[in-house]
This record gives C-alpha cells, structure tokens and sequence, in this order.
C-alpha cells in the first residue's frame, strides 16, 4: 500500500484531516446530536412497505427531479412554497456542497462565525473555496452589527450562519440575518445560507428564517430530515430557497443523486411527519434538564436553542471525556478549551449522563 504524500493528491488537500467524529459503540452515544430515540413501529412498517415497492422498479433510475418528494417536503414547511422552491440531497452536507459547487469555488470566499459547524471549512475546502472565520462575541452570541462589519470587511460571496449554531446551541434572531443579506447585498451581492438542522428544537423565541424568502432570491436555507426526525441513517437534507437558486444547484448535482429508496423512505417518513416529531418536546425537556443538572455541578452550560448543550468550566475536558466513556457514556470534545458537548438524549439516556458526570467530577 502506497503513503498518502506518494500520492498526486491536489495540493491544496495535502496535509488535511477527513471529518472524523469518533464512531464507537457505547450504551449511551450523545455525541453527534441525533435524535437518539428509534422511530415508531407502525412508520417503520409503512416505509419498509414503501420500498418493497421500490425495489419492483429498481432496474430503472428514480425520478431525477424527486418532484413528489420536493412536493412533500414544501408541504411540510407549510410556509406558501411549492415544489419549485425545494432541493434535496443525501444529507444537507451534500446540500452545502451542492450551494459550495454552484456559487463558491477559485477566487471565492465563503464567510462563517465560529465555533461553528465544522463542516463549512472543510467543504469550503474541498471545493477550493477560501474560508474565514470571524469569532463570534461573548457567550457565543451574534448581533446585526458583528454580522455587518464582518461581511464589509470580508467581502464574501457566501455567508453562512447556523441557526441554532453548532456547536454552541446559541440561538440567531432573524434580525441577524436580514443584516448578513443586506451587507452582502452591497458588497459582493453574494448568497446567504442559512443552516437550520435543528430548527425543529427551537424555542418559541426565535422563527424560521423561511419567513424571509419573499424577495431575497440569495437567501438559502437549509434543513435536515437527520436530527428532529430521527432519520439520519436515510441521508435527507434539503433546502429552500427563490426557485432560480434551486436551478442553479441542479446544475451541478450528480444526475440520480437521490436513490429510489431514499426517496421512498423521506416520503415515508414525512407522511408521518407529527409522529415522527413526536419526541422532540420530550428531547427540549431533556436537554433543559442538562442545563440545570450542570448548573447543579458547579459548570457553566450555554444558552441552548437545540438538541445539545455544550457546556464550560471543565479543567481538563479530555479527560472528563475519558472518565465518561469509561462509564459507557461518549460525548463530544469540539476542541474549544475548558468545555465538552453533550447531545440530549431519552430520558434514561440523560440520567445516566448526568449521573456519570457527577460521579467523575467527584473523584
Ligand atoms: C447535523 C448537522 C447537519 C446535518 O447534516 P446531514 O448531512 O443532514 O446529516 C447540518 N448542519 C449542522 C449544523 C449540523 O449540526
């Protein structure tokens, strides 16, 4: 077997790392931020039916439009949009990578405040797309204002703001966001993304920015059928956007990237949509446990908008995270210092979090 560096790999990859958040089988995994309960029995009996059927066809290729799973997915929103305003891929990751594809590339530069979704970089990466990371203000927080100046200064052609952030869980008013599209409106007249993977968990504080569509043709935003809907092994994110955005990533999607079984899945899946959904209530439930547990436990949790909360005040966070998954608990340490990352998990799943980390910090 050759080395990598044998290898004519692009230079700009050379020395680079693959995302690589650590697969391991514990009893209690709250560490990637899934919706960690299963999905009801009697969806899953319904999507299985679905691609029984599926398979009676699978000689041919599946619809390349994915018309009525966009038609879904825009009913779902429930917000005035039509088929025409929808796209879909295997994962908003490839959602991101199809907006990187069409409107990034040489000589462009995408713009996000970090800590931030790690995934921007490193798509941005792969696409030879610059990328800058302006931090955010105390507590993690944005304002109108730290958006502004960023994007004068920067000029990006991209701006991308996670809404819930992760990994910080800190909630973006949409004010926010009219001031990212409105600065980059006069300087590059670039596009604004908007990544609302856990919208779903989000308080009554703060709304969709699909609100915002009507008359912002740049504006993107994009969901996930991978947290909320407990579906992430499907590989289903989309977006929604002014219809002339829409054709422009179909100009550079695979032709069939969505497989009929994908497909078929989503659309089981969102035919249950309110089932589906059913644990999230209980999941925001658990994860405002979390707060006061780890206020309890002399931490300092941040305000959280979604299904995880991370959390400072640690002295040696790699070692708690240690002590953790010795305990069958596995967490996430994102690299920023003093803290980790915990998602919210079921009830009996919380516990023993919980229960695990007062055990640690005792010794
Ligand atoms: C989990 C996550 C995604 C979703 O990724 P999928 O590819 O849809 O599974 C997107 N954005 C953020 C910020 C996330 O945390």
């Amino acid at each position: 077997m050759a080395n990598l560096e044998d290898l004519p790999l692009r230079n700009d990859l050379k020395g680079r790392k693959p995302y690589g958040a650590p697969q391991l089988h514990v009893p209690v995994a709250l560490n990637v931020n899934e919706n960690t309960h299963r999905i009801p029995e009697d969806v899953a009996v319904d999507i299985i039916a679905r691609l029984a059927k599926a398979v009676l066809d699978i000689n041919r290729y599946p619809d390349r439009e994915f018309i009525e799973l966009r038609e879904a997915l825009a009913k779902y929103l429930d917000a005035d949009l039509t088929a025409d305003n929808i796209w879909a891929a295997n994962g908003s990751n490839e959602v991101l990578q199809h907006i990187f594809q069409a409107f990034g590339g040489p000589g462009r530069k995408a713009l996000g405040f970090g800590p931030t979704y790690s995934m921007y970089a490193l798509i941005a990466q792969g696409m030879a797309t610059d990328y800058v990371d302006v931090a955010r203000l105390d507590r993690y927080e944005l304002t109108p204002e730290r958006i502004r100046v960023a994007i004068l200064e920067q000029k990006p052609n991209i701006v991308l703001l996670c809404s819930p952030n992760n990994p910080t869980g800190t909630p973006l008013s949409l004010s926010c966001i009219e001031a990212a599209y409105e600065a980059v409106s006069e300087v590059t007249g670039g596009i604004v993304v908007v990544d609302e993977a856990y919208a779903e968990f989000a308080g009554d504080t703060e709304i969709s920015a699909i609100s915002l569509l009507p008359g912002r043709e740049r504006l993107l935003i994009s969901r996930t059928m991978s947290k909320a809907f407990a579906f992430a092994g499907a590989r289903v994110g989309y977006l929604a956007a002014d219809p002339a955005a829409i054709d422009a990533l179909r100009l550079v999607r695979l032709p069939y990237h969505l497989s009929a079984f994908t497909q078929a899945a989503a659309l089981g899946a969102l035919a249950h949509s309110a089932t589906m959904l059913a644990t999230v209530d209980d999941i925001r439930y658990q994860r405002d446990r979390i707060v006061v547990g780890l206020k309890e436990l002399g931490l300092d949790p941040f305000r959280s908008d979604s299904n995880f909360v991370l959390f400072g005040g640690l002295q040696d966070p790699d070692a708690v995270w240690q002590a953790l998954l010795d305990k069958g608990v596995l967490v996430r340490n994102v690299g920023i210092p003093g803290t980790l990352r915990v998602s919210a998990g079921t009830e009996a799943e919380t516990t023993a979090f919980l229960q695990a980390l007062r055990e640690v910090l005792a010794n």
